[in-house]
């Protein structure tokens, strides 16, 4: 077969050669060791908390090396690709925190490696498809699904694997003659890899993560380029990922069985290979099984999910790389002041088992890094967040800043710091009975507190407050109103002697913090009333006599 007749034929209208786009893409001059990665994500309209994970390690790897970061967008399956795709990830990139020094953006390509849109690469891998062919390594197969289907349906009955390979390749010997005829006729076809691999053989494959592997051979003939010219995943994977200079391919685990195809076209192609990073799926406990993060079933594998709740990308970081690296945890506790940036991150600590994604684990490592937050960055955020998602509480919350402030501030102090924040949605809700015009009884009195008593303590509550007082001045009178009425003083007394009182002192506290703050459990009483005044107190006190 003459295979450079056989390259014109399929690719006569492709007149470059790969040296031209050798050059025009040089290698990188990038210092030693400097790590060149991406992220490939295709515009599916979903963005999910993979993709973070995988940009946070791809990130972390290029600018701790002195290296570059780019995005590259796959959208070689027009089926699945949606309007505005794009944006959305860019959008939720930025807002995370993710910096690309070059790649895709909403305007075209920005840096000198584009397009960064793989539909728009279409001649550049058409160029190395026809080298391919050239060299007899690629051929092209008109087989219609209905053939492909029944060629699955006698593997299966002859129990033989599936695929396009050896006996069942049925296009693989086709005559220059008889592919020309089927083109003049119109055929459709894709082209096909022609494989070497043997079935039985084994193929080393460096992993980042994982060490070396050792994966079957590829013996598939795979197909390069689909009916419409555009390339399937793993050839445009290979091109670009060559062409753009990449390093290490930091991607999820479920691509890891058809990496030796990726290993195969490398080598073939004479190409580097990356350092591959497979990384772990996410997973989550359901029950007392753990199964994987599911797009149907779990909120909050979408990033979106996170924005809307009003997270912050800190708190996301934070828990992700605890999630990837396993020393860092302990890296935090002693480095509570420092900027995660300044943890060297590294691919040896990463765990090769599913990830666990807890969220009772997430909302306290939320809790710690608003904690960490200065006062006034958690006003300016969360002033940013309700602006979007609340308008009403942003007109109170905005309405005075050093009132805000101050509530904002309370109990984060002392050696047991309070951690009443998790996120901007659950903090407007916590927030909420500082103002008048939002505060609602959430919760009920207490049980064993008559609503006789019940009165008889707001009524002694109020006769005896002074504005004045401060702390302790203020419970001393909590505690004749308690004695007085006999509730014992100290809560080991009633639990000692239940019988002797009608309660203890927490009960009265309760009675009053819940015509106060309108729930059982908040910050300190005394602190709230200072807050709201005097009056808010009173006026909220009274209505419940
Ligand atoms: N488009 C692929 C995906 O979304 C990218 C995989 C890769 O990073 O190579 O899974």
């Amino acid at each position: 077969m003459d295979y450079n007749k056989l390259a014109e034929l399929l690719f006569g209208h492709i007149d470059k050669e790969p040296e031209y786009y050798e050059t025009l893409y040089p290698k990188r001059n990038l210092p030693e060791g400097a790590k060149v990665t991406r992220i490939g994500p295709s515009p599916t309209g979903f963005v999910h908390l993979g993709n973070l994970y995988n940009a946070i390690i791809g990130e972390r790897l290029a600018h701790q090396s002195g290296g570059v970061f780019y995005l590259r967008i796959e959208d070689t399956d027009a089926k699945r690709e949606v309007e505005g795709a794009v944006e959305l990830l860019l959008s939720a990139m930025d807002y995370f925190g993710i910096r690309f020094d070059e790649g895709a953006t909403l305007d075209g390509d920005n840096g000198a490696y584009g397009p960064y849109y793989q539909r728009q690469r279409k001649e550049i891998y058409q160029c190395f498809a026809k080298e391919l062919v050239r060299r007899g390594l690629a051929y092209p197969c008109f087989c219609s699904e209905e053939r492909l289907f029944a060629m699955r349906e006698e593997q299966m009955a002859g129990k033989d694997n599936f695929g396009y390979y050896g006996k069942w390749a049925l296009c693989r010997d086709l005559s220059l003659e008889e592919i020309e005829e089927k083109i003049k006729n119109g055929e459709e076809y894709v082209l096909r890899f022609r494989s070497f691999g043997d079935i039985d053989n084994t193929v080393e494959l460096f992993d980042g993560i994982r060490g070396m592997l050792k994966l079957q051979e590829n013996y598939q003939d795979f197909v390069l380029l689909k009916s419409d010219g555009i390339p399937t995943y793993h050839f445009a994977h290979v091109v670009d990922d060559h062409l753009m200079r990449t390093t290490h391919v930091v991607r999820g685990e479920e691509w890891l069985s058809t990496a030796p195809i990726h290993a195969q076209l490398f080598d073939t192609l004479g190409w580097q290979r990356p350092i591959y990073c497979h990384t772990t799926v996410l997973m989550k406990m359901d029950g007392e099984t753990k199964r994987k993060l599911s797009k149907r079933k779990d909120p909050e594998l979408g990033l979106n999910y996170y924005r809307q709740e009003g997270y912050v990308p800190e708190a996301v970081w934070e828990y992700l790389m605890t999630l990837l690296n396993s020393n860092y945890e302990e890296w935090r506790a002693e480095n509570p002041d420092k900027e995660i940036g300044e943890f060297l991150f590294t691919t040896e600590k990463m765990g090769i088992s599913g990830a666990l994604f807890d969220m009772m684990k997430f909302d306290s490592v939320s809790q710690e890094t608003l904690l960490r937050m200065p006062v006034s960055e958690i006003y300016d955020k969360m002033a940013a967040w309700l602006k979007e998602y609340d308008a009403e509480f942003y007109e109170l919350f905005t309405r005075d800043r050093a009132f805000t402030e101050r509530i904002i501030g309370v109990g984060r102090d002392g050696a047991r710091p309070r951690k009443d924040l998790t996120n901007w949605k659950q903090a407007r809700q916590f927030l909420s009975f500082y103002f008048d015009e939002t505060f609602v009884k959430d919760d009920p009195y207490p049980e064993n507190v008559s609503a006789e008593d019940r009165k008889e303590i707001l009524n002694r509550y109020l006769a005896t407050y002074d504005h004045n007082d401060d702390n302790s001045g203020w419970f001393e009178k909590i505690r004749t109103i308690s004695a007085e009425l006999n509730y014992a003083v100290k809560p080991k007394d009633y639990k000692k002697n239940p019988e002797l009182f009608k309660g203890s002192i927490t009960d009265v506290s309760n009675v009053i913090r819940v015509a106060v703050v309108g729930r059982c459990n908040s910050p300190d009483l005394w602190e709230i009333c200072h807050i709201i005044g005097e009056d808010a107190m009173r006026n909220r006190v009274g209505k419940e006599l």
